[in-house]
């Protein structure tokens, strides 16, 4: 079992928590706590000075009872395989959560992506693919963009996949290009999921998101996009960082000044309109609501008492430590957790592979409403569940998707 502190001993934590709640049964506790499937693989890769660099990469599919396989993919000097097998777990309970028919899987190589070049990153990136190309396919395990990822790199993905089976394979991995079959509204999804989350939460804790004031760790897709929807319906975004560092404005900073300083600079460190902020200042800031939008482990119980936001939206997977949790569900924060707050992504990914089998495309007013109501829906049965229980919005979470995933298992039997 995994030791204390690591990444998949917070999971097992708060899996622990709903399945104790649940009375889980032994068996299906154990079949519960294990990944299916663990894949290592070394990439070759030369690089552009003609040295050869070796990069390990992983693709762990945790659970597939619901489905294929659903997770992105994370290029991170970080990466580990208990990482890996953590947001593979977390995939599984969000998409039972979301009530979508797929299992969870996540991958991860271990590079830095800002020190390569696009080339680099392009035969990185085919001959991770081919490495795992057996375990992978739209019926088997369906990767996705995560952090440091794109829809180019998804191009790259999906045609090595369809070179290596002979035929185009658009449902392989979600978050293409548009061109490619890609879904409209996919790469907002996330962030317009968080919005989402935080939108019904502020209606439920019985304040106006109007004049709202959010503070945002993380600029990438989920963090700039939640920012920009919650401004949008009249939130006042006042602080923002990245690993570069942050800014901060007690007016509300200007969401497309900022948009352009970002598209020029990669970073909102040093946007003129506001005041520098040190990226470990931001969790302190007097707001309403504060987004976590970046990796796991930012929110500790060292920082936690400086925070004094009341709304927590988990845009990032894993953010919190369960310490942490514990002391500002005492104090009375609402959270709400990742495999809730950030399920827009993996919701469009699941439509957009829909479309991919259909071939036939939806608008995007479309895939925003199916979306909302998907949102609304998993929200909706969440915080039902933590009232029938009495408990905080991340166990009630965790009790619906064990729950469905459970159900299944025991209906489907055992196998030999
Ligand atoms: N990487 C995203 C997540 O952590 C999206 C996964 C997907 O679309 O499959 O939820």
């Amino acid at each position: 079992m995994a030791a204390q502190g690591t990444v998949f001993g917070a999971m097992l934590q708060e899996f622990e928590g709903a399945a104790k709640i649940l009375n889980l049964d032994k068996g299906l506790w154990k079949m519960l706590t294990h990944p299916k499937r663990q894949i290592t693989v070394s990439c070759p890769v030369q690089l552009d000075n003609g040295e050869i660099e070796v990069f390990t990469g992983y693709r762990v599919q945790y659970n597939v009872t619901l489905g294929p396989a659903k997770g992105g993919i994370r290029y991170h000097p970080g990466v580990t395989l208990d990482e890996v097998t953590a947001l593979a777990a977390w995939m599984t309970w969000k998409c039972a959560v979301a009530q979508l028919p797929f299992g969870g899987g996540k991958g991860g190589v271990i590079c830095d992506p800002t020190k390569m070049s696009r080339r680099e990153l392009e035969a990185l990136t085919r001959r991770y693919t081919a490495e795992i190309i057996d375990a992978i396919g739209p019926d088997k395990d369906v990767p996705a963009p995560d952090v440091n990822t794109n829809a180019q790199v998804m191009a790259w993905f999906s045609d090595t996949y369809s070179m290596h089976v002979g035929h185009t394979s658009t449902a392989v991995v979600t978050g293409k290009p548009i061109e490619m079959g890609g879904s409209l509204g996919r790469r907002e999804a996330t962030g317009r999921g968080v919005m989402i989350a935080a939108r019904e939460s502020a209606r439920h804790l019985g304040f106006d998101l109007k004049g709202a004031t959010v503070a945002v760790q993380g600029y990438g897709n989920v963090g700039a996009i939640a920012a920009e929807l919650l401004a949008a319906q009249g939130a006042s975004v006042v602080g923002v960082s990245d690993v570069n560092g942050g800014v901060y404005n007690a007016r509300g900073l200007d969401m497309a000044a900022l948009a352009a300083h970002v598209a020029q600079h990669q970073t909102v460190r040093e946007f003129a309109g506001g005041d520098p902020l040190a990226t470990d200042e931001l969790f302190g800031l007097d707001v309403d609501i504060l987004i976590p939008a970046a990796l796991e482990n930012q929110i500790t119980a060292e920082n936690a008492s400086r925070i004094r936001a009341r709304l927590l939206v988990e845009g990032a997977n894993g953010p919190t430590t369960p310490a942490a949790h514990r002391a500002l569900h005492d104090r009375g924060v609402f959270i709400v957790p990742d495999i809730l707050a950030n399920a827009g992504g993996v919701t469009v990914s699941y439509f957009e592979w829909v479309q991919n089998r259909h071939g036939y495309f939806w608008s995007e007013r479309d895939v925003n409403e199916r979306l909302e109501a998907k949102m609304v829906q998993a929200f909706d049965a969440v915080l039902q569940t933590a009232q029938r229980h009495q408990v905080d919005m991340r166990t009630a979470a965790y009790i619906v998707a064990i729950s469905r995933v459970a159900t299944v298992t025991k209906m489907r039997g055992m196998y030999a």
